[in-house]
């Protein structure tokens, strides 16, 4: 037992009312300390300061009114119900209950004072206010109004909102008697015009009267701001912080000392644009340094951005270092593995290949080979980094679609799982990763602030930006009519039916039914199908196929988001397209427009069409360019969805909304690196508030 008195960074159960149960029932909302009470803020409020006469209510309209009892009487239409009529000489309102004690019944006597709360609607004779709260006055007493607006807290399973609002006063009563910590420079504060943490806390609980709530309710308020802004902060703080540490560690320096590099780029059957040549000379630079690269490629879907990890490869074999490549699926590692082979075979150098599903005797002889430092190049998924690989000496690490993996695994994997068998354990190998979801700038600094960035921002000459249109599936037929036409003139077609359901066995489902429906309906054309089920020798036969020009139409499921690359296939349907993020479904489309000739996608829709989903297919007929693309998603739906935050590790935000507070990003850049600078201690405190010890980034 300690015994400090208690304060805001005591534990929950120093408050009344709180034992051992309620502590943990709190504790799995996030509610450790009486300090997160106060960070739990009012998702909206209920004014309860004045009384509105009741000749003003209006149905709709919540509110607090006073009147002295004219009638009370309990009838039976229907229902038994008690009715209550009031007025306050402006005008009268009815309270109907339709449950009810003898004793409540009694409390209504004609003449008595009744002040209440409650949402006010249309009755059979004038407006009524059904179960309201209510309050019946003793003879002499006043009716009384609150004086701050009564705040409403997010719905916390087993707490009760009186319960809730109980607790946070306490902890603002605690507040007063001991604030919390202003931990933002005072230079900072003034230049930004933000009130102190104290004072945005109290008044985001305790609202005065007349607070401006339409700002508040778009989170515009600088109490809002105030607190937003040091969340964000602290997120970033901890991300540059990782970031310092990590560069500060040894690495190998990759020079390209036996011209790998420049024989790969010079012997492509293409020149590179000019964007590819900027990007592969920035990462180029980093690696020849000694400590770790931690570079971002951002490039549009078809952008090319393989052939920037495969020269950036070549410069760490060319350097006696390993290199690896990792991707999020099977298949798309497969590709990559397919274009690297090419590559590096034809300049001798040997790969090595994991996987999950390898086979045991495979995956043994791959290990052997990396160990050994046979292997220079390694291709796999996650496998990669699972116990029981060791790498000769590995120097470089590529992850590709890496909105696929999150900043914490990103994190894991810079620091773990890279164990060198030969060479100084101590050196972390420079990472380089990838993503062809272009995020917009200020969303970026706050996903990637542990990254340097490079954007591919211009695709390879002779690309013709798809054409995009959205149909009702009810016009399926002439679709399909439009498949057999592109198709005997030569060109190819993708069918996609996307995941639905999260259920891999209904995803199959509508795949193998539009199969057996296409198949029938463009009888000769040749239809082939992929999707998850399918044993990989199969569905890579089946691509193959399908880029040799053997089949026409392929059918599949999202799985060719990031698979093949087929130039021939000019024309794209996507089903269900309703459904699907913004992202998503460029990423898809993305599939086509590689060849010379004119590329069209048709995203079908099941109707109704909702009109936020009429908005959002608008965007995708209206631009090709991703970071529009991404722009428009992140306003439409969120980050979450842009991102797919429950993959990416996006860190979840308890104020701070990354779409609405996007703007602030600038500003808490430049203001991390004063705080960074000169207030090292506020720095760390600032972020052990936000994240916990536990979360750190830095400490992972
Ligand atoms: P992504 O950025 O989506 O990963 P890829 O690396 O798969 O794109 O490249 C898409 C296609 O463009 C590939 O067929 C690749 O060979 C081709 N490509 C890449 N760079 C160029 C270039 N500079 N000129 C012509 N074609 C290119
Ligand atoms: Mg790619």
């Amino acid at each position: 037992m300690t015994k400090s008195k208690p304060g805001l960074s005591s534990a929950l159960t120093v408050l009344r009312g709180v034992g051992p149960a309620l502590a943990r029932t709190l504790e799995r909302l996030g509610l450790y300390r009486v300090e997160d009470l106060l960070f739990l803020l009012p998702l909206r409020y209920e004014d309860r300061t004045s009384f509105v006469p009741i000749g003003a209510a209006r149905p709709g309209m919540r509110c607090l009114v006073s009147g002295t009892v004219l009638l009370a009487e309990t009838v039976y239409r229907g229902r038994r119900s008690l009715l209550v009529r009031i007025s306050d000489g402006s005008g009268q309102i009815t309270l109907r209950f339709f449950h009810f004690s003898r004793q409540q019944q009694a409390q209504f006597q004609n003449g008595a004072t009744v002040t209440c709360f409650g949402d006010v609607r249309p009755g059979p004779v004038g407006i009524e206010m059904v179960h309201p709260e209510y309050r019946v006055l003793r003879g002499e007493q006043e009716p009384e109004v609150d004086d701050a607006l009564t705040p409403i807290y997010p719905l916390t399973e087993g707490v009760q909102q009186g319960r809730l609002r109980n607790l946070v006063a306490q902890a603002l009563e605690m507040m007063r008697r001991e604030a919390p910590e202003e931990l933002l420079p005072a230079q900072v504060l003034q230049e930004l015009e933000l009130p102190s943490l104290e004072a945005a806390l109290h008044y985001l609980h305790k609202p005065p009267p007349d607070v401006d709530l339409a700002s508040i309710e778009n989170g515009k308020h600088p109490c809002q701001l105030r607190l937003s802004f040091e969340e964000l902060l602290a997120h970033y703080m901890s991300l540059r912080n990782l970031r310092d540490l990590a560069s500060r560690e040894p690495a190998t320096p990759l020079v390209d000392r036996k011209g790998l590099r420049g024989l790969f780029v010079s012997s492509l059957p293409f020149k590179l644009t000019g964007a590819q040549e900027r990007v592969v000379a920035e990462i180029a630079a980093d690696l020849a340094l000694a400590h770790p690269m931690m570079r971002l490629i951002q490039g549009d879907v078809g952008s090319g951005k393989t052939v920037v990890a495969a020269a950036a490869c070549m410069q760490a074999v060319s350097a006696g270092s390993q290199a690896a490549i990792m991707a999020p699926t099977e298949l798309l590692a497969e590709q990559h593995w397919a274009s690297f082979s090419a590559w590096f075979d034809a300049l001798g150098i040997e790969l090595a290949w994991l996987s999950g599903s390898q086979k045991q005797a495979a995956r043994r002889a791959s290990l052997e080979a990396i160990q050994a430092g046979r292997a220079s190049v390694i291709v796999g998924t996650h496998a990669l980094f699972q116990e029981g690989v060791e790498f000769a000496n590995l120097a470089l690490v590529v992850i590709d679609e890496q909105h696929r993996f999150g900043v914490h695994q990103r994190v894991a994997l810079r620091n773990k799982g890279l164990a060198n068998r030969h060479s100084d354990a101590r050196k972390h190998p420079h990472q380089l990763v990838m993503t062809a979801t272009p995020i917009p700038r200020t969303l970026a600094m706050a996903a990637y602030a542990d990254l340097d960035t490079s954007i591919i921002d211009e695709l390879p000459p002779g690309r013709q930006p798809v054409t995009t249109i959205a149909l009702p599936d009810t016009r399926r037929a002439e679709v399909v009519e439009r498949v057999r036409s592109a198709c005997a003139s030569g060109q190819q077609a993708y069918w996609v039916c996307p995941l639905i359901d999260e259920s891999e066995l209904l995803d199959y489902q509508a795949a193998e039914a539009s199969f057996a429906m296409l198949t029938d309906a463009l009888d000769p054309l040749r239809v082939g199908l992929v999707h998850g089920r399918i044993k990989n020798a199969r569905r890579e036969e089946i691509m193959r196929a399908f880029k040799a020009g053997d089949i026409d139409v392929l059918v599949a499921t999202t799985v060719i988001e990031v698979g093949v690359d087929v130039p021939n296939a000019g024309l794209m349907i996507i089903e269900n397209s309703e459904r699907m993020g913004l992202s998503q479904l460029h990423q898809l489309r993305g599939r086509v427009g590689r060849g010379a000739q004119q590329s069209h996608c048709v995203m079908l829709y099941k109707q109704p069409l909702g009109q936020l989903a009429r908005n959002r297919l608008a965007v995708l007929r209206e631009t090709n360019d991703g970071f529009l693309v991404a722009q428009r998603d992140l306003e439409l739906r969120g980050p979450g969805e842009l991102l797919g935050t429950k993959q990416t590790g996006l860190p979840e935000y308890r104020i701070a909304n990354l779409v609405r507070d996007a703007e602030l990003m600038p500003v808490v850049q430049k203001s991390a690196e004063i705080i960074q600078r000169q207030f090292k201690p506020a720095a760390q405190q600032i972020v052990r508030r936000w994240l916990g010890d536990a979360h750190q980034y830095g400490k992972v």
